[in-house]
């Protein structure tokens, strides 16, 4: 069982969940599956991924009642927009045969995301939604959302792991009462992070593997974390991490880790605009 958060409407959401990027949909039911049966109850995938149909069906037959999972999915850029985000998230909803959604994100802080989240607003109003929050936003844009709207985030998304920490990010998030959530908590294994000699001495001690001291780390700061795999052994792995603690001298060894450059996605830099752009136009030639 994993540790719980209340998020700023007051809504309980698990502190540890299990995410679906990459999963293929032929692949994902199953996947989904065994991860509920391994202790998993929040479940984050996206219209972008594809794969929302599969979600659905694992939540339909994991014999789990849909109240006590929590589902998040994702408007992606082309579906930003009052309108286009109203039939998003209907068309997400019928995907995964739901009632309703416990999340629903804005997943790049590009195009009328304003004009999404006054749609967003309503369908939460509506309770349709149980949480409403963004993905990518770096400070300058979640401060500017939030003077602008009625319903402050519940959520922000974000690469957090060791090799990029963001200290004063989480600081604002925190001032604002958005709650934050990591995204690639292991980089996908970039950057060589599951071979940190910092991260393997630590693993060593406590008896546990450098995932493990990562997604701790994590959690023991309040940040959310929804690590991915496919394989059945690291899913049992990366949820067993609610049986001990890091101490203090160990939490400040992780943070000296820091290289406070993204190994994923920088949405401030051109080049990552122009790419996010490129995929919309031609999805099958570049991947996100
Ligand atoms: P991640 O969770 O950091 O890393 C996943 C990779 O690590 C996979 O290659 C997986 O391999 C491997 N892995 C998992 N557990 C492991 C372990 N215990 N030991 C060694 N290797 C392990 O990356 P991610 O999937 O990109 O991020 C997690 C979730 O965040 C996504 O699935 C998605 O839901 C969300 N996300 C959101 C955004 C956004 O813009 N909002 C962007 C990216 C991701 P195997 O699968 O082969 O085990």
């Amino acid at each position: 069982m994993t540790g719980k958060v209340k998020l700023n409407n007051g809504i309980e959401m698990p502190m540890e969940g299990f995410g679906v990027f990459q999963i293929p949909e032929e692949d994902c039911e199953e996947v989904v599956r065994n991860a509920i049966s391994e202790g998993y109850r929040l479940i984050d995938t996206a219209s972008s991924y594809q794969n929302e149909e599969a979600v659905g069906r694992a939540i339909r037959s994991c014999g789990v009642p849909r109240e006590e999972l929590f589902i998040t999915t994702k408007a992606y850029i082309q579906q930003m927009g009052y309108e286009n985000t109203k039939a998003a998230f209907e068309e997400s909803l019928g995907k995964l045969g739901l009632e309703y959604l416990d999340l629903y994100l804005v997943h790049m802080p590009f195009g009328d995301y304003y004009g999404s989240w006054r749609a967003m607003e309503e369908l939460y109003r509506e309770g349709k939604i149980r949480a409403i929050g963004v993905c990518n936003f770096y400070p300058d844009r979640l401060l500017d959302l939030c003077y602008n709207v009625e319903i402050k985030p519940q959520i922000n998304q974000i690469e957090r792991h060791p090799h990029y920490q963001r200290k004063e990010d989480l600081e604002l998030m925190d001032e604002l009462g958005v709650q934050a959530q990591a995204w690639a908590p292991f980089a996908e294994g970039l950057k060589g992070m599951f071979d940190e000699p910092v991260l393997k001495k630590i693993a060593e001690k406590y008896g546990k593997t450098p995932a493990q001291i990562i997604l701790r780390w994590n959690v023991q700061q309040g940040v959310i974390v929804i690590p991915k795999s496919v394989h059945r052994e690291r899913m049992r792995e990366n949820i067993n991490i609610w049986d001990f603690e890091l101490d203090e001298a160990d939490m400040m060894r992780v943070a000296g880790l820091d290289k406070d450059c993204p190994s994923m996605l920088d949405t401030r830099k051109i080049s990552e605009v122009r790419r996010v752009y490129d995929y919309l136009n031609n999805p099958v030639l570049t991947s996100l």
